[in-house]
């Protein structure tokens, strides 16, 4: 039997037959394939690249991507629960992808470290996948997770979910590399909104295709609702501008309690709604084009980055000759660069 472990040694068949189980909904393939995909050994990545062209190849119709953020308790998980039970009810198969860009920068993780969505994980038609740790092998902690979240994506597609969310905290920096990787971008404000809108920086406001404010119940209903005009004020005041992903300039503010699942059934149309409009400007597909245009080219330098360090590595005794010189002044840092990628490339 091949343990998850050995992915290394899947032959040209084993692969065929992953991605057959993978395509026939068999969870323990779609986990496998997973694994396979996040696992940072060099030696797994061919195995890797070549199940993802595999399975495009015979590509299903393709799953709404949604990538869902917010501050940390502003209710993500639970709003992920009700909505994608929600879902499950309308006859969707729903897979969550978590994507944690703090555990490499604070050694800990905003994400994965609670027991998240147990209904849901619970049901047959869902699938949810907790943030791998440690998942960066170079360092660039977004760019790392961005490649191996858009692999994801694709196996969760292959495996028959038709609706592929992507959570992630919003941390500044992460709603860029979502949105990016997603058609649709939902961001959850919770009713003390106020911080949340401050700490969001210029230009992030712009990234939400729907905000939604959670937490709309009880005691907080008149919060939540002074939140969302909080939203739309702020909206108004960066401008409703139209974008290549969203050319109508439509973004909308909304309220839900994910606890009393309330306002979930809106949530959807309008998501929906945005869905259809993009369809029908041809923005959607051009977005999708877009992300893959750029997915290539992070590849190309990723794997350019990748093969210079390993010839680097093996061209130790030239370095430590040219890092000397330099060390010493008889070479300017920069040349002594020239001269060693010169020296590389001519092997
Ligand atoms: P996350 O960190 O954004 O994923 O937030 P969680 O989903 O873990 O929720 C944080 C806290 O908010 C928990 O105590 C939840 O029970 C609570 N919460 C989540 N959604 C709602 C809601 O709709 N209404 C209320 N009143 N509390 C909620």
């Amino acid at each position: 039997m091949t343990r998850s472990r050995d992915v290394s040694r899947y032959s040209d068949q084993a692969l065929q037959k992953l991605s057959d189980d993978l395509m026939a909904g068999k969870r323990r393939a779609l986990s496998k394939a997973l694994t396979l995909i996040e696992s940072h050994a060099p030696s797994h990545r061919p195995a890797a690249l070549k199940l993802i062209s595999v399975l495009e190849k015979g590509q299903r119709a393709p799953a709404l991507r949604l990538g869902i953020s917010g501050a940390p308790g502003a209710g993500k998980s639970t709003l992920i629960e009700a909505l994608g039970l929600f879902l499950l009810e309308q006859g969707h198969r729903v897979a969550v992808l978590a994507v944690d860009p703090s555990s490499r920068q604070s050694g800990g993780s905003l994400l994965g470290d609670k027991t998240r969505m147990e209904q849901l994980s619970c049901s047959d038609q869902a699938f949810v996948r907790p943030a791998p740790s440690g998942f960066s092998p170079d360092g660039v902690s977004l760019g790392g997770v961005a490649f191996r979240t858009r692999e994801s994506i694709l196996l969760c597609e292959a495996a028959g979910y038709d609706i592929v969310i992507v959570e992630t905290v919003g941390v500044g920096q992460s709603e860029a590399a979502v949105a990016d990787l997603t058609d649709l971008f939902l961001f959850v404000l919770s009713p003390g909104a106020g911080d949340d809108l401050q700490n969001m920086k210029k230009g992030v406001m712009e990234i939400p295709d729907c905000f939604v404010v959670n937490k709309a119940d009880g005691a907080l209903l008149p919060f939540a609702r002074r939140a969302a005009s909080d939203c739309r004020a702020a909206l108004q005041l960066s401008g409703h501008r139209p974008s290549e992903n969203a050319p109508s300039g439509r973004r909308s503010v909304l309220l839900c309690s994910a606890l009393e699942k309330s306002g979930l059934d809106l949530l959807w149309q309008e998501l929906q709604s945005l869905k259809q409009e993009r369809l029908d400007l041809g923005a959607f597909e051009e977005r999708r084009l877009q992300q893959r245009q750029r997915w290539f080219e992070e590849e190309l330098r990723h794997q350019t980055m990748e093969k210079l360090f390993t010839k680097l590595d093996a061209a130790e005794p030239a370095v430590e000759k040219i890092r000397k010189a330099v060390l010493e002044g008889q070479l300017g840092p920069g040349q002594g660069a020239q001269e060693l990628l010169e020296l590389l490339w001519k092997e």
